[in-house]
């Protein structure tokens, strides 16, 4: 049995990120960039009117109103105006050649005869000049910078039509247990709903992955190894639920290892999650979670998200995740393992409040309804009321 840190250190130690891809830029919403995007173009690809107004030269301002020669709009070639004229100009339409300035509407009077009189200004008032945002060949961004909306509104004006980008890691999703059935049926004698399919896709559907495609098998040592092996050939990482502790019934690790895996830990010193198994198939990653249903959430948060971060080119995804706040109660643990217990943390309050939910077990799914977090209680520790106690997001 590993240690948690010795579980993370292992997982981190061994992760490789996915191959890039060429993807469009309307693809790529939420990826990280494989290498730095160039500007294409220049923003903005002229001088341009930084406001509705009027384009004039500097030295005409002030001596009387000025005839307005014309109405320049944005998206207009560019035009050209005589000395002693002013222009009508658009927000975005590019500066006529003989103009320096734009005089914004509100500092204008229309006078009779179609002149405008002008407030007086200085040169280069109320233009965006060609390339001040960025120009061609300019870096647009970092390799590993995740594309957020904002990035990815520049990257779409300025940048290439292809962004080399690490793709989210596919996920199968394989539940085991003889006694599961799925969500259309009325479970007979002894069988219960696979609640843990829904919960894993719905995790995978939080961490922006492609929709998981989910496989149920029952407790036989051919048939999880079909599902195993096919899971391999279609995802990067299989998920499996249920099987992976020490009884007769219990198959994943036999058919890991049936299937030349690499075995990076089988049991990890947590309460709940201890059975939890991780195997490396060639490029492909199995993380095995208990499959009480409690424990799989937690087994997911420690290790699946940052496994999946990390796959995706996230380099801190394995830096310890916990926050630390203050607890309202007495919390203890005298266990021998670390525990991850379901907890409400106040997340607005500037110093965060927990409060310890009590939870019956790792099958405990009703406990955690009201939890955000999992208050982190290492082996043998006792934290008196107002105490400094680490947490885990949820
Ligand atoms: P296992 O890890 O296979 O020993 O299962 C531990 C407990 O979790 C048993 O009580 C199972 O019935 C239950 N369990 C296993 N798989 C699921 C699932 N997919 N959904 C809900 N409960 C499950
Ligand atoms: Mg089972």
């Amino acid at each position: 049995m590993v240690t948690i840190e010795q579980a993370r250190f292992l997982l981190a130690q061994n992760v490789r990120v996915l191959e890039p891809v060429n993807l469009a830029v309307a693809a790529v919403a939420g990826l990280r960039l494989a290498d730095a995007p160039r500007a294409q173009f220049d923003l903005p690809p002229a001088d341009v009117s930084a406001m509705d107004g009027y384009a004039a030269r500097v030295e005409d301002l002030g001596a009387g109103p000025l005839p307005v020669a014309g109405d320049i709009c944005a998206g207009m070639p560019q035009t050209r105006i005589a000395a002693g004229t002013s222009a009508r100009i658009q927000t975005g339409a590019e500066i006529p050649i003989g103009a320096d300035v734009v005089i914004p509407q509100e500092q204008a009077v229309s006078e009779p005869g179609g002149r405008v009189r002008l407030r007086p200004s200085s040169p280069g008032s109320f233009i965006h000049k060609r390339g001040e945002v960025c120009s061609v060949g300019e870096t647009l961004a970092d390799a590993g910078e995740v594309i957020t909306p904002h990035l990815l509104g520049l990257l779409a004006s300025a940048g290439p039509d292809l962004l080399k980008v690490t793709p989210r890691p596919r996920i199968v999703i394989v539940t085991t247990g003889s006694e599961l059935v799925s969500l259309s049926e009325r479970p007979g004698q002894g069988k219960i709903r696979d609640g843990n399919a829904c919960m894993l896709r719905a995790l995978a559907v939080a961490a922006n992955l492609p929709v998981a495609t989910h496989e149920r098998v029952p407790d036989s040592q051919p048939e999880l190894l079909s599902a195993v092996s096919a899971a391999a050939g279609a995802a990067d990482i299989i998920v499996t639920s249920g099987g992976v502790s020490v009884g007769d019934y219990d198959l994943v690790r036999r058919v890991v290892e049936e299937l030349g895996a690499e075995v990076l830990f089988h049991g990890v010193a947590i309460r709940p999650g201890k059975p939890t198994l991780a195997v490396r198939l060639g490029s492909k990653w199995l993380i095995g979670l208990p499959g009480n249903p409690l424990s799989a959430l937690v087994v997911w948060r420690l290790f699946v998200r940052p496994l999946v971060e990390a796959l995706a080119g996230d380099t801190k995804a394995f830096d310890d995740p916990t926050e630390e706040g203050t607890v309202t109660e007495v919390a203890s643990n005298t266990g021998d393992r670390t525990t991850f217990a379901p907890a409400f943390t106040n997340l607005d309050r500037r110093k965060c409040c927990i409060r310890l939910i009590p939870w019956k077990g790792s099958h405990d799914l009703y406990a955690m309804r009201r939890a955000n977090s999992l208050a982190v209680l290492p082996a043998g520790t006792r934290i008196e009321p107002g105490g400094t106690m680490s947490f885990l997001r949820l």
